[in-house]
């Protein structure tokens, strides 16, 4: 089955089906994905069926056990990852405009993913090259070493909001540390990730070594999370489904990291410049239509420039620039699928029933340059109680809620007063207060002044319902090694423990 992926800017006329083993392949089931922006068809995909999931994975068993990838030093793999990012980078505007089509973002922030997902594969390329392990000083006559391995055959569930950006993130650290890995992107998003595998079969990575399963969640997510061949599973995703995978992931005992939801605070003190609040305020909740994980989705604002930052933050929120993620006027595209939106109009709806004010937004946006696209205006909620569901849980739309406190004790408990963990923020010109704060907030990522700021250096998750494990930095490699002592006994003597 061929199917073509056309824009104005670009024409991509392939085959979309999973990567199995070295080979493409087709499958059983037919997907016709739709643009976000237009609610036109813009590709077929074909499925994998449970046969050729299972199929992966044994190519990933077979490739790991017996392959070349887990013995290669740590240089050669390094030198691949390079190879790897050199041809994204060659085919940057391709995979953003792709992403772009595929996903909704404007093409800035679709750029931006594929810089970061070169960056990511470029810096463990380099972290694997460094030292690692411990040499341990233990009681003569043994010495000890503790070294790290790879481990194994890693299952990899992502997403739709970030499809470049999570595969590399998982990728990147799982073939560094030589693992194998079947790696399954969001049935909604699934195109970078299989230019992705166009890439690995140019470079001619052995066969096995990565396999893309297309499918929803039940068909090929779950037989990765359940099988008792594969040895990790990385999860990012919601909460409710994070939990299946932990779950079905018990049968082997294998390894388990969930990168999940959040409903991260911002806190605006009162000493801080109200337009610089209010600018970055934009920035964490409607970036990406608020399909971020880590968006700031509640503003705790000081009571004394509550008023003001919120009449400032609906008026420039009305400004943002809504459209097609191709037109380079956009600063806000669309949400990811008709589903989607409706969830978040079910949320904005649930709002008003509990009694918020709807202060702004809220709106799908059709026809002329929207057409039938998935449209939502960027949407503030003003009147909360910390009780409210919009305040509680995840929206994962453009969706702000505006609280108020008067003493700092205050605004820490509203900002840890969810099931969350994620991200948070705190701005205030007092740097005394800015420590204190961020000190207190129960989130894996936090900022002062600033917001969204991420960096491959730094390991990302969550506290709490947030997720466990981290990516990125060193922690996202160890959380793809084992961790083995190596003994030597250097007399090996009888020592006579039992009677002769
Ligand atoms: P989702 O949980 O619906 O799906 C995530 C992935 O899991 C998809 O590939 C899906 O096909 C698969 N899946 C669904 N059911 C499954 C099952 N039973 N077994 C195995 N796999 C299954 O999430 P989504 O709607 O794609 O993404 C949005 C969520 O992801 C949000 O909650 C967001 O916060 C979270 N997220 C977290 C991070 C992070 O790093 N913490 C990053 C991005 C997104």
């Amino acid at each position: 089955m061929s199917s073509t992926v056309q824009s104005p800017k670009l024409k991509v006329d392939r085959q979309w089906r999973s990567y199995i083993n070295g080979r493409f392949q087709d499958g059983k089931l037919t997907r016709t994905l739709l643009n976000p922006a237009s609610g036109k068809a813009l590709c077929q995909v074909s499925e994998a069926s449970s046969q050729q999931v299972t199929e992966a994975i044994k190519a990933a068993r077979a490739a790991f056990d017996h392959g070349p990838w887990p013995r290669l030093t740590a240089l050669e793999r390094s030198q691949f990852l390079h190879r790897f990012a050199n041809k994204i980078e060659q085919r940057a505007e391709e995979l953003a405009t792709v992403e772009t089509l595929n996903a909704g973002k404007p093409l800035r922030e679709s750029r931006f993913d594929v810089s970061d997902a070169a960056t990511c594969l470029r810096y463990y390329a380099g972290l694997i090259t460094k030292p690692t392990g411990q040499t341990v000083d233990v009681p003569a006559p043994s010495i000890t070493r503790i070294v790290k391995e790879p481990i194994g055959v890693c299952g990899q569930i992502i997403p739709w909001n970030y499809p470049i950006q999570m595969a590399a993130w998982k990728l990147a650290p799982a073939l560094a540390a030589g693992n194998t890995c079947v790696l399954k992107p969001s049935e909604y998003t699934p195109l970078t990730a299989l230019l992705l595998a166009e890439i690995l079969d140019e470079l001619e990575l052995p066969p096995g070594t990565v396999n893309i399963v297309l499918g929803d969640g039940p068909q090929a997510g779950l037989p990765l999370a359940e099988s008792g061949l594969v040895d990790k599973i990385a999860f990012t995703g919601s909460g409710r489904t994070g939990r299946l995978v932990a779950q079905s992931a018990l049968g082997n005992l294998k390894k388990v990291t969930l990168e999940l939801g959040g409903k991260s605070p911002m806190i605006v003190f009162d000493d801080f410049d109200l337009e610089t609040a209010v600018d970055y305020a934009l920035y964490a909740i409607f970036c990406h239509a608020g399909q971020v994980c880590s968006a700031g989705s509640r503003f705790i604002v000081h009571s004394r420039i509550y008023d003001q930052f919120v009449s400032r933050f609906i008026e420039r929120s009305k400004k943002i620039k809504v459209g097609p993620g191709l037109d380079s006027e956009t600063e806000m595209g669309p949400l990811v699928s008709n589903e989607h939106r409706n969830r978040v109009l079910e949320y904005i709806a649930i709002g008003k029933r509990e009694g918020a004010t709807l202060a702004s937004g809220g709106e799908t946006l059709q026809g002329g340059k929207y057409q039938n696209g998935f449209y939502l205006s960027p949407t503030i909620f003003t009147d909360v109680h910390p009780k409210m569901r919009i305040v509680q849980e995840e929206i994962f739309g453009p969706v702000a809620v505006v609280e108020q406190f008067t003493t700092e004790q205050e605004a820490l408990e509203l900002a840890n007063g969810t099931r969350y963990g994620l991200a948070g923020a705190v701005f205030t010109n007092d740097i005394t207060r800015a420590y204190r704060a961020v000190k207190a907030l129960r989130a894996g990522v936090t900022w002062i002044n600033g917001f969204h700021s991420c960096y491959n250096e730094c390991p990302f998750g969550g506290y709490k319902e947030s997720g466990w494990g981290r990516e990125c930095g060193t922690y996202g490699l160890d959380a793809y090694t084992e961790v083995k002592q190596i003994n030597v006994n250097l007399d090996p003597s009888p020592i006579n423990w039992f009677s002769r």
